[in-house]
C-alpha cells in the first residue's frame, strides 16, 4: 500500500480507528448531504480511501467540479469530524470563504455558523466547540497557529486553490509539512485547479517509508487486530504513507473557442462593454462573464451597461433584457449573492468581475467569456522597499482558466481584449508566485512568532528574493520588532505579532498608547485597512468631491477619515446619510467590528487596560499624525519640486514630486513619488508627508494613498534610529 497512484477505490469509511471514541453521542442524524451529480462525487470513495491511507492527497480538478464546496462533506460524512476535530478549509480569498461557506451550510440544511462556518478577519460565523467545518482564509488559519502550533483541533486541513499560491498558501504549506512531522494522525489535502502536481507531489513526499517505520506500522495492524479480536483496547492511529497521493477529478467541460481583436483596443472597459452589448444582440441564449481588474472599472463597466440596457430595453426584437451586475470583494454579501442566483427568465445576466470569478467562484450559466487579459497584483521592488498595486497582464494559465468559464454548460466562447500577437508574445506563461513580489515585512514577523529563527533556512515551495528577506528584517529591526539578535523584542515584537495587522499599522496602534489617542487610531487603523470607504456613484464625480471636500482637513486623509467617521455616527450610523455622502454603509459598520475586535485583542494581550477606556485625544488631532509617524516612517517622503509637463494645457499648476526620506541620501534615486488624486492632500505641497500604501502609475511615477501631512523633526523624535537630523527639508 505504499504505492502512491493508488487509484483502486477502497472500501469506504475505513478511519482510522483510533479516532473514533466509543462513547461519543450520535452525530447530529438530519443532514442531507451535497449535490452527486457533481463530477467529484464519482471519486468519493476513492478520495476517502486516499486520504485515510496518505497523509498528504493532492487533488486536482476543474473549477466547478466539487472540489470546495463537497470534498468537506465527505469527510464530515465519513466521520473525520468525530470526537472534537473539525475540517478546515482555506481559501486565499475571503469573499470565497464566506460565500462557500454560505453554500455549504445551505446543501447541508444548517445554519450557517452552525455545524459549517466560516473565519475571516475581523469577521467570522462560528459556534465554539460545535463547527465541524470551518472555511478560512489562509490568513487567519497561520494566525491560528500562533495560539496553538500544531494546530490540533484539525484532523484534516484542506489547502483549497492551492495554484493561487497566495504568499500565505505558500507559507502555509512550508508550515504543514514541518506539523506533519509531529502530527501522524494529521491529513493534509491539497486542491488546485491546474496540473501542476509533480512540484506539490515532490515537496510533500516524505520519502520511502523507513524499515522501522514499516516494522511499526506491521505491530499496530497485529495489535489492532488482537485488541479487536479481544474487544477491548482501541487499536492505535495507523501510520499513513507519507508519499502524497493524487487524484484528478475528470469534469464535464466543453470546447471553448477564443476570439482576438484585430487591433488593440485603447480603453477596455470600453471595449469589454461593447463586446458584452454586441454579444447580447446576438440574441443567443447564455450568460455573460467579463473580467476586469477592480472595484472602479466594474462599477464603470455596470453603469454603461446599464445604460445599453435601458436603451436596449426601448427597442424591440431582442427576446432577452440585460442583467449586468458587478462582483467583487468589497461587495456586500446580499449582493454578492445576487450573481449565484439562476438568472431570472426573460433575462440575460451579465457579471462583471474581478479574478475572484477565475477559480474561486463558480457562476453557471456562463456561455460568453469576455477577458481584459489584465490584473491588479502585488509587486515588490526590494532595492526601494516599495511594494505596490499594478494592473499587469495576466498569464496564459490564468487566460486558460478564465476562458475555460465559458465551457461549462455547453459550447462556449471566449473574447480576448488584445491581439492574437499580443497574446502570444506579450503574456509570461504562468503567474509568479505572490512570494516572489511581495514584501515579506508581515511574513517574517509571524515566522518568528512561531519560533522560526532562520527564515532564510526555511523550507519554501518557491523560495523567496534573499534580497526581499533581508529587507524585511531591515525594516522589522527599524520598527524595533526585532533587536540585535534578530529576535523579537518583549515590547514591541511579541504585542505586534498578536495584531492582526500588518507590522506598520500595528505599530501606528501602539505609538497612540503613549500619544494618548488609542481611541481615536483604532477607528482610524481599521478604516484603513478597508479599501473603499467612499462609494463613488456612475457619473457623480463631481459631487463626490464636493462630499469629500466637506470632510477634508489639511492633516491629510487620516484625520479626515476621522471627521467622516465621526459625522457618521453623530448621524446614528445612518445608511441614508451615509448613501448621500457617497460613503460606503457596508464598509463603515466593518470597520465598526474590525475596530472592537482589535481593541478586544490589545485588552487581552495585555495592551490596554480591560477596565477603562482607550485614552482619547478628543480634539487634538496632532497627536493622531504623530502615531501616524511613528508607525509609518518608512513610509516618509518630502517635497522636492514642482515638475512641469510641457504638454500640459495651459494654466496646469505642475506636480507636485516627493522623495522617499530614506533616500534622500541617494541623490540618483529615480523614485518619483506624487499624491494620488483620491487624497485630500492632492495638489497641495505639505513639506513632509507618511503615506499608507503607493500604486504605479505611467512613466515611473509611484502614486501615494491615504496621506498624511507630518513635521520632519517628529520623524527625528519618534525614530531617532533612522533619521539623524532633519533632513534636507
Ligand atoms: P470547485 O471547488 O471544484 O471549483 P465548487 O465546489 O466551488 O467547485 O462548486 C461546485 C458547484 O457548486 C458548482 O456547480 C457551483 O456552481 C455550485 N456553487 C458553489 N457555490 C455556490 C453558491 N454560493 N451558490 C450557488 N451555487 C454554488
Ligand atoms: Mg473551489
Amino acid at each position: 500500500d505504499d504505492d502512491d497512484r493508488c487509484f483502486e477505490p477502497g472500501p469506504p469509511g475505513l478511519l482510522p480507528d483510533g479516532m473514533r471514541g466509543p462513547d461519543l453521542p450520535p452525530m447530529q442524524p438530519t443532514y442531507r448531504f451535497g449535490d452527486p451529480s457533481l463530477p467529484v462525487s464519482r471519486y468519493r470513495r476513492q478520495i476517502l480511501y486516499l486520504v485515510e491511507n496518505h497523509a498528504t492527497t493532492i487533488i486536482l480538478g476543474e473549477t466547478g467540479s466539487g472540489k470546495t464546496t463537497q470534498v468537506p462533506q465527505f469527510l464530515f460524512e465519513a466521520g473525520w469530524a468525530e470526537n472534537g476535530f473539525s475540517i478546515a478549509i482555506t481559501q486565499p480569498r475571503r469573499v470565497a470563504a464566506t460565500t462557500v461557506a454560505t453554500r455549504v451550510a445551505e446543501e447541508m440544511g444548517c445554519d450557517l455558523g452552525t455545524t459549517v462556518g466560516y473565519a475571516v478577519r475581523f469577521d467570522n460565523a462560528l459556534t465554539a466547540g460545535r463547527t465541524r467545518i470551518k472555511y478560512l482564509t489562509d490568513g487567519v488559519l497561520l494566525r491560528e497557529m500562533l495560539d496553538d502550533p500544531l494546530l490540533s483541533s484539525y484532523s484534516v486541513i484542506i489547502v483549497d486553490e492551492a495554484h493561487e499560491r497566495s504568499l500565505a498558501t505558500d507559507m502555509l504549506l512550508g508550515l504543514l509539512k514541518k506539523i506533519q512531522r509531529r502530527r501522524p494522525d494529521l491529513r493534509l489535502i491539497i486542491s488546485s485547479a491546474t496540473l501542476e502536481a509533480a512540484k506539490l507531489r515532490d515537496f510533500f513526499d516524505g520519502g520511502t517509508v523507513s524499515a522501522a517505520a514499516a516494522k511499526r506500522r506491521a505491530a499496530a495492524a497485529a495489535a489492532a487486530a488482537a485488541a479487536a479480536a479481544a474487544g477491548s483496547l482501541p487499536p492505535p492511529p495507523p501510520d499513513p504513507n507519507r508519499t502524497p497521493a493524487v487524484v484528478t477529478v475528470e469534469g464535464r467541460t466543453h470546447p471553448v473557442q477564443v476570439h482576438y481583436l484585430e487591433t488593440p483596443a485603447p480603453n477596455y472597459v470600453h471595449a469589454a462593454v461593447e463586446s458584452a452589448v454586441s454579444i447580447h444582440c446576438e440574441d443567443l441564449p447564455g450568460d455573460i462573464l467579463i473580467f476586469l481588474t477592480g472595484q472602479e472599472e466594474i462599477q464603470a463597466a455596470v453603469g454603461l451597461l446599464e445604460e445599453h440596457a435601458r436603451r436596449l430595453a426601448g427597442s424591440r426584437g431582442y427576446s432577452l433584457k440585460l442583467l449586468p451586475l458587478p462582483l467583487y470583494a468589497g461587495l456586500p454579501g446580499a449582493q454578492q449573492q445576487a450573481v449565484f442566483r439562476s438568472t431570472p427568465r426573460g433575462y440575460r445576466k451579465v457579471v462583471a468581475a474581478t479574478n475572484i470569478a477565475e477559480t474561486s467562484l463558480t457562476i453557471e450559466g456562463v456561455v460568453y467569456v469576455v477577458d481584459c487579459c489584465f490584473v491588479k497584483q502585488r509587486c515588490y521592488n526590494p532595492l526601494s522597499g516599495l511594494e505596490s498595486l499594478l494592473v499587469a497582464p495576466i498569464s496564459k494559465a490564468s487566460a486558460a482558466q478564465r476562458a475555460g468559464r465559458a465551457g461549462r454548460m455547453r459550447a462556449g466562447h471566449c473574447f480576448r481584449l488584445c491581439t492574437e500577437g499580443d497574446f502570444a508574445n506579450q503574456l509570461p506563461e504562468v503567474t509568479v508566485p505572490e512570494m516572489q513580489r511581495s514584501n515579506l515585512v508581515s511574513m517574517v514577523l509571524q515566522l518568528k512568532a512561531l519560533g522560526i529563527d532562520n527564515v532564510m533556512q526555511f523550507e519554501w515551495l518557491a523560495p523567496p528574493p534573499a534580497e526581499a528577506l533581508v529587507r524585511a528584517l531591515e525594516e522589522l529591526h527599524a520598527l524595533k520588532v526585532l533587536d540585535e539578535d534578530a529576535r523579537l523584542t518583549p515590547d514591541v515584537g511579541l504585542a505586534l505579532a498578536a495584531l492582526p495587522l500588518e507590522p506598520g499599522l500595528g505599530a501606528v496602534l501602539l505609538a497612540s498608547r503613549e500619544l494618548g489617542c488609542c481611541e481615536e487610531v483604532l477607528t482610524l487603523v481599521a478604516l484603513m485597512g478597508l479599501h473603499h470607504v467612499w462609494a463613488p456613484a456612475q457619473g457623480a464625480v463631481h459631487a463626490l468631491e464636493e462630499a469629500k471636500a466637506k470632510f477634508a482637513t489639511a492633516e491629510g486623509d487620516g484625520v479626515t477619515l476621522l471627521n467622516v467617521h465621526k459625522a457618521w455616527r453623530s448621524n446614528g450610523r445612518s445608511a441614508a446619510w451615509a448613501q448621500r455622502h457617497f460613503l460606503n454603509q457596508h464598509a463603515l459598520l466593518r470597520a465598526d467590528d474590525a475596530r472592537d475586535q482589535l481593541l478586544g485583542l490589545m485588552r487581552r494581550h495585555g495592551l490596554l487596560p480591560a477596565d477603562k477606556p482607550p485614552p482619547s485625544c478628543e480634539q487634538d488631532m496632532e497627536s493622531v499624525c504623530r502615531a501616524l509617524a511613528a508607525g509609518r516612517f518608512m513610509n516618509a517622503a518630502v517635497f522636492e519640486r514642482i515638475e512641469y509637463n510641457p504638454l500640459a494645457p495651459e494654466g496646469d499648476k505642475g506636480t507636485p514630486v516627493f522623495r522617499l526620506v530614506r533616500y534622500t541620501a541617494q541623490r540618483t534615486n529615480p523614485i518619483k513619488l506624487r499624491i494620488h488624486n483620491s487624497s485630500v492632500l492632492w495638489r497641495s505641497m505639505p513639506s513632509c508627508v507618511v503615506y499608507n500604501t503607493v500604486q504605479q502609475a505611467d512613466n515611473g511615477w509611484y502614486e501615494m494613498q491615504g496621506v498624511t501631512a507630518v513635521r520632519p523633526e517628529w520623524l527625528v523624535e519618534l525614530a531617532p534610529h533612522m533619521f539623524h537630523k532633519p533632513g534636507p527639508m
